[in-house]
């Protein structure tokens, strides 16, 4: 993994307009295409603590599209760590791109119903699934534990004191906690959520955030576009314009999402004149080419 692939690339000034004095983006996206983002940092301090610990193997849970299930394959083959991949609702008889690529990295799947899943952070359910695998370490869904906080938190590390905004999207929560627990508290992190109602999130961030609980953050759920996993052609006309002026290409889950709304925040006259903006691209991309194909597949063509 060259993390020394990360870039931070300003975005077009018409893009963004004259009243911010810069927005750039942190190209977290790039030093992978299939471990991308915020996902290679959850992963590392899990791997190393699932090793130093004595575990034989991890498991994890995603859905079909998950970029942590296919982040957690890529990076367990690299580490030499048996996998397990625990996929939400669906049989393993018609693989998604996704999944097919976890199997291709290693991972054994393993396929439970959606009512089953919803016990996946119940200790006993947890237990009696982990005695049918070699000694796993469990990484919750989303690598959202201590050790994918402490990884998120070293996000931080590469953001200059001179930005005064940091804009993040969010699943569920876990890289923005970290990144929070981290930031000097003169810079304002906005989390932007992409799905419906999403600021129930707000009150496990609340709880996780070690000082200062109630400063220099905030969370926006208007921009779900009928909620996660869901887009319009609004979105992608949007992603695709966004491509052409900055060249650079946003996933349509969560990224698309998030430059949208900051569109939006930007024409509201939301951000005091001066602010200097960095938007994080949290990666993703691969999700862009598995649904893609899912839809040519199901449309039939
Ligand atoms: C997983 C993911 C997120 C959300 O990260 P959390 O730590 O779960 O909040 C954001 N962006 C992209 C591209 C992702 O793949």
């Amino acid at each position: 993994m060259d993390e020394s692939k990360v870039i931070v690339q300003p975005l077009d000034k018409e893009w963004h307009g004259p009243h911010v004095s810069g927005m750039d983006m942190l190209r977290l996206d790039l030093f992978d295409p299939v471990i991308s983002g915020n996902k290679w940092y959850k992963l590392k301090h899990n791997l190393q603590y699932a090793m130093q610990q004595g575990y034989k193997s991890i498991l994890t849970f995603g859905g079909a599209f998950s970029n942590h299930l296919i982040a957690t394959a890529a990076a367990a083959q690299l580490h030499h760590i048996p996998a397990v991949g625990i996929v939400r609702g669906d049989d393993g008889r018609e693989l998604t791109a996704t999944l097919k690529a976890c199997r291709e990295y290693g991972m054994q799947l393993h396929f439970v119903t959606r009512e089953e899943y919803k016990h996946k952070d119940e200790e006993d359910w947890l237990a009696r699934l982990a005695a049918k695998f070699d000694k796993p370490f469990i990484i919750p869904e989303g690598g959202a534990n201590e050790q994918g906080r402490a990884g998120a938190a070293a996000i931080a590390a590469l953001i200059p004191g001179s930005y005064t905004h940091i804009c993040v999207s969010l699943g569920t929560g876990t890289t923005f906690i970290g990144l929070r627990n981290a930031l000097p508290v003169h810079q304002q992190l906005l989390g932007f959520v992409p799905m419906k109602n999403g600021t129930y999130l707000k009150n496990e961030i609340w709880m996780a955030i070690e000082q200062d609980k109630d400063q220099n953050w905030e969370l926006y759920d208007r921009w779900h576009f009928g909620g996660f996993g869901k887009w319009t052609d609004e979105l992608i006309s949007f992603m695709n314009g966004f491509y052409q002026v900055n060249h650079i290409p946003l996933d349509m889950v969560y990224t698309a999402k998030m430059m949208y709304g900051l569109k939006d925040l930007l024409s509201e006259g939301y951000f005091p004149a001066g602010a200097n903006i960095l938007c994080i691209h949290t990666g993703g991309l691969q999700g862009n080419v598995a649904i893609a194909a899912e839809l040519v597949y199901k449309s039939g063509i």
